[in-house]
């Protein structure tokens, strides 16, 4: 038997790595627009004609080539970005591989002119299916051109299967701006059949973001940006409410090139979760830096996909900027859960005075008529909480729309005030009730925390209410800092309703401890009092107080795990709805979700 196996001549394995590199006009625009961003270019124009499939011309201003370049760029394997198997691991380029012109030119017609700016002139190649037809000097600008013209000429089985001018066309803009998007500082021009599509002059990214969708995408938009040792990412989101039915603008960069990445796509929707429908799509564009060490691009021909060597922690960094942009720059009234700490309204200032239940007559009362009801009525403390409720939401949110939430949190105010309200504990942990319109799931560490909140600080105007006297007296040792510190926040323990004495050089006395936190061991808690207030930096009086009845609440309140009587629930439900910022923790963390009847109709479709 004779030997049967033999190399293939460089024109067929052309094609064959063709067949991988160039699958359509698209991917060629997508190599030489690469080529142009590597080479440094600041303005790139692109020429179409047919959907590429007759033409793609691609000319920048980029660092040219020489003339013995001009020929090699064709070859396989020819390039002047990488020289050794090691910088495989740290490519900061787009192009390594060699293989994209010499591909193109195996299965199209393509000529290149080029100069470098010392160069007085410039090279002309023209390559047919692999085969050098000239090279000649020319005159021509500095930078580069490189035109394909009938792709797939001599491959006509490639050139049946490509699809409709419009589809072919869509393919190339979507290559457009994914080059256009990462690098708003070249400026770009789209020629398609000889009409201007897209002129995007040099930029920030959000005006690129702007020219190449539209002025609307101005408000639609928030920015991201998370800098940590292990990925740096930037860019923007889309507003939860701007979210589109059809998979739109979802684009992700690793150092600055475009990538597909279904892993991290579900990362950003998770993050979206629960604040689009499930049947809408989040629009972002986010930017990676990452150490090129860390990375490997070299696992797909076109380079679009990217193994990361901790893919599962760029996973959480990622889910966690994404709500964290989301929470920090809309104002969607499903999301307010989330809102940071800073943001948590304070509780009625100390010192507003506090109504007193009151009777309200009506002098002219006239029994017989019977055109008017409540002609006189007696104010509840309750009603007195409620309208204070009331009051705090239709203040705070003047001239914007009472927030759906807010409605259900005033409903549910409602609904605990009469009878026959239904409620349950699931899980030792959340309370579960309803209202008209929707369903209310409550933390109950979280709202108990909210309830002593305001109870403490509201106990400041009158501590001798909210004290409770100890039967023996504890005695603290401390040490001459916390000793110090204490002294200097006497008043404000006192406010809460302590009552505490020095007592020797290096011990002081708790004679009484605030109602509400009697169950807690009162050693335990100055101690923990005091070290919040080292962590924290108050400024005024009644931030101070608000530390101490923050951090006494946290001490105090009821446990998740723990089960609780109807009785309990009861009064955890009702005495969340009578604070003021029912809603959130004293740390700005959700006390309540609310599931209104509409959301629940949007989960299932109706
Ligand atoms: P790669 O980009 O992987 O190096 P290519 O086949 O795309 O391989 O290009 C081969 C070489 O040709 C590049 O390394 C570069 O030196 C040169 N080249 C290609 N296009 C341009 C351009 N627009 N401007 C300057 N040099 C270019
Ligand atoms: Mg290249």
């Amino acid at each position: 038997m004779t030997d049967i196996i033999h190399l293939l001549p460089d024109s067929v394995a052309n094609q064959i790595a063709a067949g991988e590199v160039v699958q359509r006009p698209a991917s060629a625009l997508k190599e030489l627009l690469e080529n142009s961003i590597d080479a440094g270019a600041t303005e790139v124009t692109v020429i179409i004609r047919e959907a590429g499939k007759s033409l793609i011309q691609v000319v920048d201003n980029g660092c040219g080539m020489s003339e013995r370049d001009a020929r090699m760029c064709f070859e396989r394997h020819a390039t002047s970005k990488i020289t050794k198997a090691d910088d495989l691991l740290a490519i900061r380029t787009l192009g390594f591989r060699g293989e994209a012109l010499a591909s193109i030119a195996s299965v199209a017609r393509v000529e290149l002119m080029t100069r470098r700016i010392g160069d007085e002139i410039g090279s002309r190649v023209v390559v047919e299916g692999t085969e050098l037809k000239s090279q000649t000097p020319v005159s021509c600008p500095t930078g580069t051109s490189v035109s394909v013209k009938n792709l797939f000429f001599n491959v006509p089985a490639r050139r049946n299967f490509l699809k409709s001018n419009t589809l072919e066309l869509k393919y190339i803009l979507e290559e457009f701006f994914r080059i256009a998007l990462v690098n708003p500082a070249v400026a770009f021009a789209l020629y398609n059949q000889d009409k201007i599509l897209h002129r995007l002059p040099h930029g920030k990214l959000k005006q690129r973001i702007i020219n190449l969708f539209g002025a609307s995408y101005g408000q639609k938009l928030v920015p991201l940006e998370q800098n940590t040792d292990l990925v740096n990412l930037s860019g923007f989101i889309g507003k939860p409410e701007f979210a589109k039915k059809t998979k739109g603008e979802q684009y992700f960069f690793t150092n600055g090139r475009y990538m597909r990445s279904p892993y991290l796509h579900h990362a950003v929707e998770n993050a979206f979760r629960e604040l689009i429908s499930p049947d809408a799509f989040p629009s972002y564009f986010i930017f990676m830096e990452v150490d090129p060490t860390t990375i490997d691009v070299n696992i797909h021909p076109t380079k679009t996909e990217i193994n990361f060597q901790d893919f599962k922690s760029i996973y959480s960094i990622l889910f966690a900027a994404v709500k964290l942009a989301i929470g920090k720059f809309t104002l969607s009234p499903r999301i307010d859960f989330e809102v940071e700490p800073s943001m948590d309204p304070p509780p009625l200032p100390t010192g507003t005075p506090v109504r007193q239940p009151a009777i309200t007559i009506n002098a002219d009362y006239n029994p017989f008529d019977t055109k008017g009801k409540n002609r006189f009525r007696v104010e509840t403390p309750a009603d007195v909480q409620k309208d204070a409720l009331h009051h705090f939401y239709h203040e705070t949110t003047e001239g914007a729309p009472v927030t759906q939430k807010q409605e259900l949190i005033s409903d549910a105010a409602k609904a605990t005030a009469s009878e026959q309200f239904n409620y349950f504990q699931l899980n030792n942990t959340f309370l579960v009730t309803h209202t008209r319109r929707g369903v209310v799931v409550i933390d109950q560490q979280h709202a108990h925390e909210r309830i002593l909140y305001e109870r403490f600080l509201n106990t400041v105007s009158r501590p001798d209410h909210s004290r409770q006297q100890l039967l023996i007296p504890v005695t603290l040792r401390l040490n001459s800092d916390d000793l110090q510190l204490l002294e200097g926040w006497k008043d404000y323990f006192s406010d809460v309703g302590f009552e505490i004495s020095a007592f020797g050089r290096d011990s002081i006395l708790v004679s009484a401890v605030p109602v509400d936190s009697a169950s807690t061991d009162p050693k335990n808690m100055i101690e923990s009092l005091l070290e919040s207030i080292k962590t924290a930096l108050p400024d005024n009086k009644s931030s101070r107080q608000q530390i101490l009845a923050r951090s006494l609440a946290k001490r105090s309140a009821i446990r998740r795990g723990k089960k609780l009587e109807p009785a309990e629930i009861r009064s955890i439900i009702e005495n969340l709805m009578a604070c003021h910022v029912p809603d959130l923790s004293p740390e700005g963390k959700p006390t309540l979700l609310v599931l209104s009847f509409d959301d629940l109709m949007l989960k299932f479709r109706y």
